[in-house]
């Protein structure tokens, strides 16, 4: 007696690690010259659950906005996982900030992706 499972399989892709474009050191050598980027831990590739879109607060690049920091939207890797269809969040019109004025902080809404499931 086989039960159905229920539970939607989550698949995992990998991706080019946006923080360190791939390269798999730290891109500000915060630490040093040859220190690990922090995101991938030096592998160069990140795994990310899909469909996801492009991380709309960094506008990719994994890197926040106001910082030399790991985005903290998308965590350095750039893309953020949504489920499909998506709609343009409305919170933020798709820019994934905080429409409070608070550009340090990505939309609560949407969490940075600019947009939502729809
Ligand atoms: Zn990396
Ligand atoms: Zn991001
Ligand atoms: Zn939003």
């Amino acid at each position: 007696m086989a039960r159905k499972a229920i539970a939607p399989t989550r698949e995992m892709v990998s991706v080019e690690c946006a923080y360190c474009q791939g390269s798999g050191k730290d891109p500000f050598k915060l630490l040093s010259p040859l220190s690990a980027c922090g995101v991938c831990g030096g592998k160069g590739q990140v795994q990310v659950e899909v469909p996801y879109v492009p991380c709309a607060f960094c506008s990719g690049t994994g890197i926040h906005p106001r910082s030399r920091l790991t985005c903290t939207a998308c965590m350095g890797k750039g893309v953020i996982h949504v489920e499909e269809p998506t709609t343009t969040c409305p919170t933020c019109g798709g820019l994934g900030m905080d429409p409070t004025g608070d550009l340090r902080l990505p939309c609560t809404t949407c969490g940075g992706a600019g947009v939502v499931p729809a």
